[in-house]
């Protein structure tokens, strides 16, 4: 049993296909009483390894858990359940005139089952955050199959601690969620969407510092490297040959503002060396402009046969500095190597392509380098796809032994006997 990681996983002895809150309860009953691992999993896109049984046991799964339970429209509410495909909960509030924003770029496939658990976000978390700004409350089973009714169904609220955001992102590890409550905000009036493109991807990194700034305001802020545009372009996509890094970017609001703020990215694109700049507010013309940015992961799977995605992040000054650190592993190494993502956080994806099995050694040294540089550079190991079973041995490279130990602790008071999820974020 896989996910859209590299990791490797064991055979599990039972898969449940739960369709009911009851299914799960029973399901962690039983992995209780007979003491087996139990393995949540939700569509199975993660990028960490969470979703695969490294022990066997069970595989807990809840995509059948597919209900929008309630859209609140007067409260700015959706209570959804676990199963629940991203892209269908953004199409159903926007009906209604409200607005969801995490967007991982898999949200055509990805479950807020696993949003939660990962504490997803995507290209709009540089203005609105990602999945755990928007979680209000949470039905969350325990192994054993207790409940615990976490957080509430007001906008506003402090009682007590806040484990809901503890949960949140805690990777399938301390509890399984049946059910969770999410505020939702306006939707925006009116959306543009630019794509500037540079001669080379230290123009286009130093230009993410200038642009994010407050008289800018983007949502959106992704950047792609000249290995990545090269990619795009044997798989058909129309990219000038000369451009060496593309920046997308989107801003959103009133008709009148979104328009300024365009025109003033703009001009900050070219004053920073952008050789061209292309705006959109048609939402069939703005598709084409993602266009080659939702191509990507499809079109890199094509290169290799091994395809490694670290969403590492630095502070937004130092994007150069991690460019640095790729550029140069790549052009001395027989790994393809290279980089995109949510830039305007600070947060790029670096890839290692391979095909060679044999090469996989020399691809641990590459990502072991690549980790002990970002946090050279004061970033951290993770921005979106959670520490999971692939980044678990290097935890320590971030967080020293008593905060793991602390975290081990907390883990230990949720799950004593170890069963859930068990081989994820710290390394067995
Ligand atoms: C093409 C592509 C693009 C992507 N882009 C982004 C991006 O932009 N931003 C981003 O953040 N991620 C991105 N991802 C990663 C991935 O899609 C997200 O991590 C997503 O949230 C995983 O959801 P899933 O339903 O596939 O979860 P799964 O992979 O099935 O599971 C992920 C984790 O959630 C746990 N889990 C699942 N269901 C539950 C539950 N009910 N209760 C408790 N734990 C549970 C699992 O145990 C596992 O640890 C991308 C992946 C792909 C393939």
């Amino acid at each position: 049993m896989r996910d859209e990681s590299e990791a490797q996983g064991a055979v599990p002895c039972a898969v449940v296909l739960a369709e009911s809150r009851q299914d799960l309860t029973r399901a962690l009953a039983v992995a209780s009483e007979v003491e087996v691992p139990i393995t949540p999993r939700a569509a199975g896109t993660g990028r960490s390894g969470g979703a695969i049984p490294i022990e066997g046991g069970i595989v807990l799964a809840t995509l059948g858990l597919g209900s929008i339970v309630d859209i609140d429209r007067h409260e700015g509410l959706a209570v959804v359940e676990p199963g629940v495909v991203l892209a269908d909960l953004h199409a159903a509030v926007e009906q209604e005139g409200w607005f969801y924003p995490p967007d991982p770029n898999s949200l055509e496939q990805c479950a807020l089952g696993g949003n939660l658990a990962e504490n997803s976000s995507g290209p709009r978390a540089l203005k609105y955050g990602g999945t755990r700004d928007y979680v209000l409350g949470l039905d969350a089973l325990l192994v054993g199959g207790d409940a615990l009714a976490l957080g509430r169904k007001t906008r506003k609220g402090v009682t007590g601690y806040d484990l809901t955001s503890l949960m949140v992102g805690s990777e399938g590890t301390l509890a399984v969620f049946a059910r969770a409550t999410l505020r939702l905000i306006a939707k925006p009036e009116s959306v543009m969407t630019l794509v500037a493109l540079f001669e080379s991807v230290q123009a286009a990194a130093a230009c993410v510092v200038s642009l994010v700034r407050p008289e800018h305001g983007p949502r959106c802020l992704e950047l792609m490297d000249h290995v990545t545009l090269q990619a795009l372009r044997d798989a058909g996509n129309p990219i000038d040959p000369r451009a060496g890094a593309m920046l997308l970017i989107e801003v959103d609001g009133p008709q009148h503002s979104v328009e300024q703020h365009a025109e003033r990215i703009g001009a900050t694109c070219v004053s920073r060396g952008a050789t061209s700049v292309e705006a959109a507010a048609h939402p069939a013309q703005r598709d084409r402009l993602w266009s080659a940015r939702r191509e990507l992961s499809r079109a890199l799977r094509k290169l290799a046969r091994h395809k490694l995605a670290h969403d590492v992040v630095v502070p937004r000054t130092r994007l150069g500095a991690l460019l640095d650190h790729v550029a140069q592993y790549e052009a001395r190494s027989d790994i393809r190597a290279l980089t995109y993502g949510h830039a305007g956080d600070g947060a790029l994806h670096v890839n290692f392509l391979w095909d060679a099995d044999e090469h996989a050694p020399q691809v641990a040294a590459a990502e072991a380098a690549l980790f002990r540089r970002v946090i050279e550079l004061g970033g951290t190991l993770t921005a979106e796809h959670g520490i999971g079973l692939v980044k678990a041995p290097y935890l320590s490279f971030e967080q020293d032994s008593a905060l793991v130990g602390l975290q081990r602790e907390l883990k230990r008071k949720f799950d004593p006997k170890g069963l859930l999820n068990p081989g994820k974020v710290f390394a067995p």
